[in-house]
């Protein structure tokens, strides 16, 4: 629809909800020759302030507050296993993101959690600036504090803008890094047990 209406291509100076990662982002679009003040670009500093504090909001979540009502004795001590959790994450070498999935399994010692408790403390840990090692042993310590279970088992595998879009501009290779504690770490048994359901490309 054309209107004659005058299009205003600068924000309002210090509109009230920027921010200083706005203003920097500004200045970063001023050094990769941009101009900052062109019609697409008008509130860009704005929306990227807010898009980097989603994906960082990891680092103010309460986990505590996540667990909180959520844990329940139970006597059943079979392997509980959540597969496929999708999570994206941002590395902390370039500020690129990475993500894929995260397979987690605990082996309970009388206390389960709520399932959908699981990814989001998946979230938690990926909404930060990360290192795909460093995620998958945060998500698995996390777990076993808040559990107390005889073995948590985390695995992650993801595709990392690193490699993809600079670097080795590989597009297909993937990263996968596990982490294993308690039984999962000590009981082969355990460990292949994990490992094969995790593999395991069909629904169960
Ligand atoms: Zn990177």
């Amino acid at each position: 629809m054309k209107t004659n209406k005058t299009v205003v291509l600068r924000p309002k100076k210090h509109e009230p909800e920027e921010g200083r990662i706005a203003e920097n982002m500004r200045e970063i679009l001023v050094e990769l020759g941009e101009d900052p003040s062109r019609e697409g670009l008008v509130r860009t500093p704005l929306r990227a302030e807010k898009a980097l504090k989603f994906l960082t909001s990891g680092y103010d979540t309460d986990i505590a507050g996540i667990v909180n009502g959520a844990l329940f004795t139970e006597s059943s001590d079979g392997m509980v296993i959540v597969k496929d959790i999708e999570f994206f994450s941002l590395c902390e070498h370039h500020l690129l993101p990475f993500y894929g999935k995260v397979h987690v399994a605990y082996l309970p010692n009388g206390k389960v959690i709520g399932l959908s408790k699981i990814p989001r403390i998946v979230d938690a840990f990926a909404r930060r600036l990360q290192l795909q090692e460093r995620m998958t042993s945060q998500i698995a310590g996390s777990l076993q504090e808040i559990l107390g279970a005889r073995g948590v088992g985390v695995i992650a595998e993801a595709q990392h803008f690193c490699m993809m879009m600079r670097g080795v501009e590989k597009q297909h290779s993937g990263t996968v890094t596990s982490a294993m504690l308690g039984d999962f770490r000590t009981r082969k048994e355990t460990r292949d047990e994990f490992l094969s359901l995790a593999r395991n490309r069909d629904r169960f």
